[in-house]
């Protein structure tokens, strides 16, 4: 797929354009998904050489490899194209396999996925960003609406091709939330992580994230911008604040479900805490010793704050009336019904000799196939 112009005599395959799962035994075998399929998507339609394929592997994370990548889980692959050196996919593909919606006409495409919108402008690299979503005052019970939008480049302009919207893969899907793009060489393939891949039919996650990163315009001026009554995107460490590949340096994704419980956290305490820790990069994430390799930090939904005061207070809140929490191996899991944190699961303390508080929300780490 490499040998551009030389793909010609491959364009007829029947396979072309389909979605391919890959299962551990059964290498890859074709699913009949009629719709998604078209085999020939390549055709621009003029005279200009059609533009190479690159495969594109959409993947959730089993684990990191000895090599420091993810180990795909519950894979699926679509075709895309090399345009002018970046790599394009067809909006429908990334949104069917991710869990998003595609509408739009003429000059403009959306995608959306929980409360995130994401607009692209054909022959054009632009794209624009929006997430909503409500934050209640614990201490007052007011219902506060956010909206933020933000304005981006994507690496190449969005295309027309047959009809269907091809966009920049790296900018699109790390758009609407997905963890981690790279383009493999030794496999020779674009891979893109996101927890909610599971084969062709993407796992569910109510929850509505706040997405950002440096593909939005002048992103790090966001730095002092309040996405929760307390807390700031950057001052208060939401975004990522360690990776070492510039590319995810100050990369964002929470969930509203997280910022509510870091709220209530606050006003059940009365400790104005900074976090330590929100939102991490796959890199940022490897590079802390000990750090699970499918760590609620890369999904958006966990913080670190604190010390022993706030783990003894979410603790309380999580045991309830029982004599404890349940017990689900690193976490403490709520069985209250009645718990003012909001919180799903902590993680148990300490951890060496250190106590901090490690928050997350559900789905939790009870969900079947690894969770989205
Ligand atoms: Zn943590």
């Amino acid at each position: 797929m490499a040998g551009a112009g030389a793909g010609g005599a491959r364009r007829n395959r029947r396979t072309a354009g389909a979605w391919r799962v890959v299962a551990p035994a059964l290498a890859f075998f074709l699913l009949a998904t009629a719709p998604l399929g078209g085999g020939e998507a390549c055709g621009p339609g003029t005279a200009r050489a059609a533009p190479p394929r690159v495969p594109v592997l959409f993947a959730n994370i089993s684990r990191a490899g000895s090599d420091g990548w993810p180990v795909p889980r519950h894979a699926v692959s679509a075709t895309g194209l090399r345009v002018d050196g970046e790599i394009m996919v067809k909006l429908q593909d990334l949104a069917q396999v991710l869990g998003a919606k595609v509408e739009g006409s003429g000059r403009m495409y959306q995608a959306s996925r929980n409360g995130q919108t994401v607009r692209f402008y054909v022959d054009s690299p632009a794209i624009h960003y929006t997430t909503s979503y409500t934050i209640t005052d614990p201490v007052g019970g007011r219902s506060i609406d956010y909206t933020h939008s933000w304005d981006g480049r994507a690496e190449a302009p969005t295309r027309l091709i047959d009809g269907q919207p091809w966009v920049s893969l790296n900018t699109a899907a790390l758009a609407l939330g997905a963890l981690l793009v790279r383009y493999n060489p030794r496999a020779r393939r674009a891979e893109v992580y996101d927890w909610r891949v599971f084969y062709t039919r993407p796992l569910s996650d109510p929850n509505i994230y706040v997405t950002g990163g440096p593909w939005l315009d002048s992103w790090e001026a966001n730095a002092a911008l309040n996405v929760s009554p307390n807390f700031r995107i950057g001052l208060d460490n939401l975004w990522d604040s360690g990776a070492t590949d510039p590319s995810y340096l100050h990369q964002l994704k929470i969930s509203a479900s997280t910022l509510q419980s870091m709220e209530n956290v606050l006003a059940l305490t009365g400790i104005y805490f900074t976090p330590t820790n929100a939102f991490r990069s796959w890199s940022y994430n490897q590079e802390l010793e000990g750090s699970w390799s499918r760590s609620y930090h890369m999904r958006g939904r966990a913080f670190d704050g604190g010390n022993g005061d706030l783990y003894r207070a979410a603790y309380a809140d999580l045991r309830g009336k029982s004599r404890q929490p349940i017990d689900a191996e690193s976490f403490w899991q709520t069985r209250n019904p009645r718990s003012r944190t909001g919180l799903y699961e902590i993680e148990k303390m300490p951890v060496g000799e250190s106590v901090w508080l490690h928050g997350q929300r559900e789905p939790g780490t009870d969900v079947a196939n690894y969770g989205p």
